[in-house]
């Protein structure tokens, strides 16, 4: 078997693929069966694969196959016109490859329209790791440190930070390599967890829905369920709880759920009831994608409102709750605030000042539930829209300081 190094993008594109939507594809006929050899990938999954990234509507989406680990490596590339794209890297096994690129544009995508609703200068991006079995130890910091010469080659149009399945010190091992990880201190040497600024993001975030439904944003005394106690559920838990919130606690890791509720005197539930459980809000904080039509019909809550990424299976979810009279929090608005908080922390801002920044996210939840209400519609359409200005007045601008209009001599 080929020896398939990736160090340099230069060879990365020779070696493995480099796939640009609207261009003919890179992948030439001798590397393309050189990859069907050396990257466990059947000619069909990699046609597969290319048409996904070519039907795409983003800009770009850098693939690569790590031949020491066998993980295959996906940077999706959304919309640039705020800036250079950043979001996060997610690590996960996948059945094929094309899942893992299609898991990379549509959170790409979600990214774009994070970054464009809280009025950042932030492009759309995300990578995904696709593993196929646990990593650890060397093999793990080796690809990690092959992922960071990656960004470091691509010069900054992609930066990066922590998801689900990394951490702060994987964010340590790649920052080994590049300059362009975010969630990681340089200057101390400490990871920043975004964690707990994600977590302050949805607490301000439920407060604010909490007033919208209620008229009264106090979370105390209001039944809130949370599900997923990771690096953002476990410390929302001890935020509402500070506040005098009744919690409900749900998470697939038994042991963790346990002593979570022991330490915080709460409810638990397991997560197969956690949806059908009666509560003021349900607060989604593990995995995307977990309400579906058939999920949102079985809930008994007042409000959605969590961390979790892409939680609806598809938009018209959104209908559907607005149809049942949920309040639902568009979670790329209300899981913001790690977003906002590291590149802040990364340019030398305090914790207050970022916490502040952070505290935002009810402001334009606000705005959002405002405006939807006037149009009798789901807080998602409201979203989208602010989203969608915020893009077209960028592009507007660029367009307008790239014109080089001179006015013509009037003739004498
Ligand atoms: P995490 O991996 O630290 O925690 C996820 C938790 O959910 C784990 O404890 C896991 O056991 C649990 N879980 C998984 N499936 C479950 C199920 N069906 N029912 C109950 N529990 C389940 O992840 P995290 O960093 O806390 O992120 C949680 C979600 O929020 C993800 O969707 C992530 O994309 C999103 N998010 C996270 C951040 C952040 O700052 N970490 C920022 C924005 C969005």
């Amino acid at each position: 078997m080929a020896e398939l190094k990736i160090i340099a993008v230069d060879e990365i594109s020779r070696a493995a693929l480099l796939i640009k939507r609207g261009a003919q594809s890179c992948i030439q006929e001798a590397a393309e069966s050189a990859l069907v050899e050396t990257c466990a990938v059947t000619r069909a999954e990699l046609d597969e694969l290319k048409q996904a990234i070519t039907e795409w509507c983003g800009l770009q989406v850098i693939a690569y196959y790590d031949l020491p680990t066998a993980s295959w490596v996906f940077i999706a590339l959304h919309d640039m016109t705020l800036g250079p794209a950043v979001g996060g890297c997610r690590i996960c096994t996948y059945p094929k490859p094309v899942d893992a690129a299609r898991d990379a544009m549509r959170l790409a995508e979600a990214m774009t329209r994070k970054w464009a609703v809280i009025d950042s200068d932030f492009g759309g991006g995300k990578s995904v790791i696709s593993i196929a079995r646990p990593l650890a130890g060397a093999e793990r910091a080796g690809l990690l440190e092959r992922f960071g010469q990656l960004l470091e080659n691509l010069g900054g149009i992609y930066q990066t930070g922590e998801d689900l399945g990394t951490s702060p010190s994987d964010m340590a091992k790649m920052a080994e390599a590049t300059r362009y990880v975010h969630g990681f201190d340089r200057a101390t040497g400490r990871p920043l967890d975004p964690g707990p600024f994600t977590a302050l993001g949805v607490l301000v975030g439920i407060k604010r829905s909490l007033q919208h439904f209620y008229n009264d944003a106090a979370p105390k005394g209001r039944t809130i369920l949370i599900q997923g106690l990771g690096h953002v559920g476990g410390p929302l838990a001890r935020l509402l709880q500070r506040e005098g919130a009744q919690l409900i606690l749900s998470d697939i890791r038994e042991e963790r759920m346990k002593e979570l509720a022991q330490e915080l005197g709460c409810l638990m539930v397991e997560p197969e009831t956690a949806q059908a459980t009666p509560c003021d809000v349900y607060a989604p904080c593990a995995m995307g994608g977990m309400l579906s039509r058939q999920a949102v019909s079985s809930l008994r809550c007042n409000v959605v409102a969590g961390a979790a990424n892409n939680q609806l299976e598809d938009a018209e979810v959104a209908d559907l709750l607005h149809e049942r009279k949920i309040l639902y929090a568009p979670d790329f608005v209300i899981n913001a605030g790690g977003a906002i908080s590291l590149p802040l922390l990364h340019k030398g801002a305090s914790e207050r000042e970022a916490s502040e920044r952070v505290e935002g996210i009810a402001r334009t939840l606000g705005q959002i539930f405002e405006e939807a209400a006037g149009l009798n519609e789901s807080p998602l359409h409201a979203a989208e829209r602010k989203a969608a200005r915020v893009l077209a007045r960028a592009r507007s601008r660029s367009l307008l300081e790239a014109s080089t209009f001179v006015p013509a001599a009037k003739d004498s």
